[in-house]
């Protein structure tokens, strides 16, 4: 059964093409996507910093632009950081934070995804929290205590400061982030319906009803429409499938039935 909400598909093209070859993907997914759908579903891209003046143009109005990480400071001496105040000023309307591979490259804590909430939520920008657990803890059985502590250590303190639009919660069991291996509709829905559980203790049950969840994990154009299907699975972060124009139009179609 579909949920009341509205559909969010995401693409993360980590840190893939160049702007023009991005731009030309762009080019031809656009057109597909937009006939008729963009009324029904909301889709965005999160680009490589670097692609985002270049690839403005081919989605503004049609699709949503954002970053794939933001600093957790507000400026200053941190290079290499980009604020959220410079996603913003680039008409970015949403960053990932917390992506599996910040916290496995780059050592990120949920304590610092927090701070980037702030941020983000400072500006205005819709933050896409990402959570999961690794194969390690899916095997021992201790995936709801380590998804627990995610949400409570990131948005504990700060989920009643936030809304629908300004939190997208992803789950992402690591897993199942670029090897192919995807969760069953089963195994998606718990974890989903798990943490939107969490949302009601903490945030409320308005907030709860109307947060979107969406699953990430080797979705493609084959099983996302199983994923999809699933009552509390409102969207996708789609990896490596949204480099591709065709595959990522046929998922955005597939959360539209
Ligand atoms: C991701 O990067 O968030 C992701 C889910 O990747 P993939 O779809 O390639 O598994």
């Amino acid at each position: 059964m579909m949920s009341e909400r509205r559909p969010l598909i995401l693409g993360n093209w980590k840190m893939n093409t160049l702007p023009e070859e991005g731009r030309l993907v762009a080019r031809q997914m656009v057109p597909m996507i937009r006939d008729g759908l963009h009324l029904r579903v909301d889709w965005g891209l999160a680009l490589p910093f670097t692609h985002l003046s270049a690839l403005r143009a081919e989605l503004e109005g049609w699709g949503m632009m954002g970053g794939q990480d933001c600093s957790a400071h507000l400026q200053g001496a941190y290079t290499g950081e980009i604020s959220a105040a410079m996603l913003a000023a680039m008409h970015c309307t949403f960053s990932l934070v917390g992506h599996s591979e910040r916290r496995t490259h780059h050592q990120e804590t949920s304590a610092t995804c927090g701070l980037k909430i702030d941020r983000l939520r400072d500006q205005g920008l819709m933050a896409v929290y990402c959570v999961g657990e690794t194969l390690e803890d899916r095997q021992r059985g201790n995936f709801s205590k380590i998804i627990t502590s995610q949400l409570m250590d990131a948005l504990g303190s700060r989920i009643q400061s936030l809304d629908s639009n300004g939190l997208v919660i992803a789950y992402e069991p690591v897993w199942a982030i670029g090897t192919g291996l995807t969760a069953s509709p089963e195994q998606a829905n718990e974890v989903h319906a798990m943490i939107r559980y969490w949302v009601v203790q903490h945030g409320g049950a308005m907030l709860a009803e109307q947060i979107r969840i969406l699953y990430g994990g080797s979705v493609n154009a084959s099983n996302a429409k199983d994923l999809l299907g699933c009552s509390d699975v409102d969207g996708a972060l789609v990896g490596g499938a949204s480099l591709k124009a065709r595959d990522f139009t046929d998922i955005v179609l597939s959360s539209v039935g």
